[in-house]
């Protein structure tokens, strides 16, 4: 069975997308830490992070800097926090975070945004990607 994010990278499942390419997507996380927490991830669907091919765990590195530059520069913070975890998806995926205090990383604090909200911060975001 695909995992929720190969059904967005399908088109099954709508997302507030970022930024994309041909191996790697990046969207907004629907119940997000802090405004602007970014998912990026490998168009192959594989759960843990460490049994990546070195290729594409190299490529989701790069894809996922190039995305956080473009957060860091959309979203006033201190910096932009990377974290990978899965227990709730297990297909790989990098959180880029934008982060003013240790609760931002934390997962125990979420934010609500309308769909507006989202929609301008995802497009805001991708036109900054380089
Ligand atoms: P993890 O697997 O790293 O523990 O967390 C999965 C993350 O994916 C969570 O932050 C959750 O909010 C996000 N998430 C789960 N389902 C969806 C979805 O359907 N769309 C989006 N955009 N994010 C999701």
């Amino acid at each position: 069975m695909p995992t929720i994010f190969t059904k967005i990278i399908n088109g099954e499942i709508p997302c507030f997308k970022v930024a994309e390419d041909e191996n790697f997507l990046a969207f907004l996380d629907i119940n997000p830490n802090a405004k602007g927490h970014t998912l990026c991830i490998p168009k192959k669907e594989v759960d843990k992070i460490l049994d990546l091919d070195e290729e594409t765990y190299i490529g989701l590195m790069a894809f996922s800097r190039k995305v956080g530059k473009a957060l860091q520069q959309t979203v006033a913070c201190k910096r932009v926090g990377m974290s990978v975890i899965g227990l709730e998806v297990p297909h790989v995926h990098v959180h880029l975070i934008p982060l003013n205090n240790m609760k931002d990383i934390t997962f125990q604090h979420k934010v609500s945004l309308s769909d507006k909200e989202f929609t301008d911060l995802a497009k805001a975001i991708g036109a900054k990607v380089e």
